[in-house]
């Protein structure tokens, strides 16, 4: 004898009650099959919808009634569209008094628990029937036998407890002459003893499953629903969830009290003692493995089983210090919750006693406030607590597994990982078994939990990265393409996932989820994306609310740069070839620095110095590792260095200027490079970086450029001097040659001071033979007194830049 349990989606079609009346034709070719089912897919719910409009006195209850009516006659048509009178007079009748109840309670204005219990009797009446007779007439053994016969109950409505001792009996003396092969019943309904129709409580069915899997004894409980198995957590919420092929009844318990739906809570409770396994199977994959819950030793030892999450939760805080050390508080508060049926999810209590902390569903909240201040009237006009506070808009989240009481750190894991995520926690509870760690956290912030935890526990070979991209001009471009090559490589050896998921450009952005499709990112972007402001666009990647979020600024834009503040307060990391913010005035530099300690977001900028040159990671590798910086000396721009290369006796400096803007190596406004200002930038991050305070102002800028160039207004005027001074120019050149000297523009750090200046560099430096666009920087060091530690190769280009960027991506992801 087997019992077997479908859900709402298991028989909320005719395609799916196809699927059960196969897999069940099989069970009974070898044993007899009992089977309970749940209303159709989304009944119970409707009945209930219609019950509310009928007294509120909305007319739509009979627009949901049509609803209702119709989804059955669909099903009983689409199954048998032959024979079916039977069938339909069965419903019609049904029907017709569903209706009449609906009107009852629209003209009373009244829906009062024993009501509802009758109302939402409906949905497994007409399902277990249409189940049954189809079976019949497919020509198979079956019966459907009314549970409500059988189940008694209290008089507890919506939620019946069961008498046992009758309901026991009941089943084992139907059973024992029923003759046909497959009996259906309907889950979740019962009768109480006075012959009231009550229910066993939202997702009720399974239990009734497991009330006849008990009181028959039989070897295994199968429940049957629209997912494979109990997953190690909500797979709505976690794509990554997968389902744990065994867990014990305890856990099981555990994580369906704090929230997975797929069991139903007290469903573990009549099959424990007896120690019949539950198999949660999926009927829409029958072959899948599933769960099998069971007291079997050889369970995974693993210390988390898995994580679930409760939405919807108040949370009541009871404070004052008239609460301490008096008896009997606690109690009062207890009893007062429970005279009002309010269930309590979670209990925290400080050892000072000085606060009760407690979790109960939100609908619950105004009522218990209600009653627990009048429960407290004298303590709180005395001043001896406060009155209750109510928080809401909470959830409840819940790691669980028999074995992590034998596991050190996993609530600091947990914490940790939440924390660096800027998951605020706003309760914590540890039940003494240590079989659970719970959490209260805000609503909005449970899929990001779910998903770090998840990661953390489930996923601790992989790491998923979502980025947000602004900016995608050349080297924006270059870095989309990279992460969407490398993509499979990251996964398969370093175990990173990077998804881009926003992207924009001034003008526009494009967001998806799950990640952009970088295949055509760039139709994507003209065709799917909405208008974008710097402000939107982090709105936007603040809203998603996902895990290891990192914001690339590939931009030269100072407003770009001064929400840098705005992105690490929200723990999400920055990575930025956009000097401005680190160039900026010391405080925001330091500011920034602060944050990304204090929300555990990187903040980095390698390509800030060398594009892609390992040289601010290297100097903060030295540093921190208890080196001390003497001197820098260093080539650090590309297109002084172009220029410089360029320009002799047969050339002429504005041609040679003009070509370099041409090839991409100056800025549009070629001053920004000619005048010193961007080496200067870069010689101030390192300088910074060493562990030095200093300003822009404090470098000091010998320009080589002509006194009318320096005062020239726009950048047409700039170019006019060029033209005009090539004297000058050529004069710089010309000493050089006489020195035997080559002209570099050198930025350097000494004692604490920088400048920057065109120098002569003489034949045998390491600077000499520099050469394009590369870059090259020596520090001096008490590690590297005499011979500097050297990096040199391209320190510009859009690839190296966009590779630059990719590495600190990839460094965060690391972090
Ligand atoms: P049924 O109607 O078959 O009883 P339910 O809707 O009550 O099905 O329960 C199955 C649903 O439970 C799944 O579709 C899934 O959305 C949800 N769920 C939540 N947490 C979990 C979990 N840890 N494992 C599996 N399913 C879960
Ligand atoms: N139909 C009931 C409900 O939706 C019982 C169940 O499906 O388990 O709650
Ligand atoms: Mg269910």
């Amino acid at each position: 004898m087997k019992v077997l349990k479908f859900g709402g989606t298991s028989v909320g079609s005719a395609k799916n009650i196809n699927k059960v009346i196969s897999i069940l034709e099989n069970y009974g070719k070898i044993d007899t099959v009992i089977c309970v089912v749940s209303a159709v897919g989304g009944i119970t719910d409707k009945l209930l919808l219609a019950g509310k409009q009928a007294q509120n006195k909305d007319q739509a209850f009979l627009e949901t009634f049509k609803g209702i009516q119709d989804r059955h006659f669909d099903i009983i048509k689409a199954l048998n569209p032959e024979n079916n009178e039977g069938i339909l007079n069965y419903a019609d009748e049904k029907l017709d008094s569903l209706k009449s109840l609906l009107e009852g309670i629209f003209l009373i204005n009244e829906l009062s628990p024993k009501t509802s219990d009758k109302l939402v009797s409906y949905g497994e009446l007409l399902s277990s029937f249409i189940i049954a007779e189809t079976i019949k007439n497919r020509g198979l053994s079956a019966e459907r036998k009314n549970s409500q016969e059988l189940i008694v109950t209290n008089s507890n409505f919506t939620k019946a407890e069961v008498d046992y001792n009758i309901t026991d009996k009941n089943f084992q003396d139907y059973f024992k002459s029923a003759p046909q092969t497959i009996t259906i019943l309907p889950g979740f309904i019962s009768k109480s003893k006075a012959g009231e129709q009550t229910t066993l409580g939202r997702g009720g069915s399974d239990f009734t499953a497991a009330i006849i899997a008990a009181a028959l004894k039989v070897s295994q409980l199968e429940i049957w629903t629209d997912v494979s198995g109990m997953y190690t957590t909500n797979p709505k919420l976690v794509k990554q969830a997968y389902p744990i092929d065994k867990i014990s009844y305890q856990e099981a318990m555990e994580l369906s009290h704090f929230g997975a739906k797929v069991l139903y809570p007290p469903t573990v409770q009549p099959v424990l003692n007896l120690g019949i396994p539950i198999h949660i199977k999926n009927t829409l994959e029958p072959e899948a493995e599933g769960t099998i819950i069971s007291n079997d030793k050889t369970n995974s030892v693993a210390p988390v089983k898995g994580i679930s999450n409760i939405s919807n939760i108040a949370l009541l805080t009871l404070e004052g210090s008239g609460m301490v050390g008096i008896p009997g508080f606690s109690k009062r508060l207890f009893e007062t919750l429970s005279q009002e049926k309010i269930n309590i999810i979670m209990i925290t209590q400080a050892s000072s006693e000085h606060s009760i902390c407690l979790g109960i569903e939100e609908k619950d909240a105004e009522n218990a406030k209600v009653v627990i201040d009048e429960e407290f009237e004298n303590e709180i006009a005395l001043n001896k607590i406060e009155p209750i506070i109510i928080e809401t808009g909470l959830s409840i989240i819940a790691l669980v597994g028999d074995n992590m009481k034998n596991h050190q750190g996993i609530s600091g894991k947990m914490f940790s990982s939440l924390g660096k995520n800027n998951v605020n926690v706003r309760a914590i509870a540890q039940g003494a078994s240590e079989k659970n760690i719970t959490a209260v956290i805000a609503e909005n912030d449970i899929k990001k939990a779910l998903n770090t935890l998840h990661e953390q526990f489930f996923e601790t070979n992989t790491k998923q990265l979502n980025v947000f991209i602004t900016g995608v001009g050349n080297v924006g471009e270059r870095l989309v393409e990279q992460i969407h090559q490398q993509k499979k490589f990251l996964k398969e050896n370093l175990k990173i996932k990077m998804r881009v998921i926003g992207l924009s450009n001034s003008r526009k952005m494009l967001f998806k989820e799950d990640g952009i499709d970088l295949t055509n990112w760039k139709a994507q972007l003209e065709k799917d994306a909405e208008p974008a402001t710097l402000q939107s666009f982090f709105e936007k990647t603040k809203s998603l609310n996902l895990r290891n979020s990192i914001f690339v600024d590939v931009t030269a834009n100072k407003d770009v740069a001064d929400l840098y503040a705005q992105y690490l307060r929200e723990s999400i990391g920055v990575v930025a070839c956009n000097k401005i913010a680190c160039s900026s005035d010391f405080e925001n530099y330091k500011l920034l620095k602060r944050l990304s300690l204090k929300y555990s977001a990187p903040l980095l900028f390698e390509t800030n110095v060398g594009a892609g040159l390992p040289i601010i990671d290297t100097l903060n590798n030295l540093i921190a590792s208890g080196d001390k910086v003497n001197s820098i000396q260093a080539v650090l721009s590309g297109s002084l260095n172009f220029v410089f290369n360029n320009f002799n006796d047969t050339t002429k400096f504005y041609d040679v200027v003009k070509q370099a803007g041409a090839e991409g190596y100056t800025e549009p406004d070629p001053r920004i490079d000619l005048s010193g200002v961007d080496v200067a930038r870069k010689i101030l991050i390192l300088a910074r970086e060493s562990g030095v305070e200093m300003n822009l102002e404090d470098i000091e800028n010998k320009s080589f450029l002509s006194e009318a160039g320096l005062k020239s207004d726009t950048v047409a005027d700039f170019y006019e001097t060029l033209i005009k001074d090539e004297d000058h120019y050529q004069a710089l050149y010309a000493s050089a040659k006489a020195n035997n000297c080559q002209l570099k523009y050198v930025a350097s750090f000494d004692n604490g001071k920088a400048s920057v200046s065109l120098q002569e560099i003489p034949e045998g430096h390491p600077f000499y033979n520099l050469e394009g666009s590369d870059n090259i920087v020596m520090f001096y060091t008490q590690r590297y007194p005499k011979q500097p530690m050297i990096i040199k190769g391209a320190g510009a280009g859009a690839d190296v830049t966009a590779s630059g960027l990719f590495a600190d991506i990839i460094r965060v992801g690391n972090n």
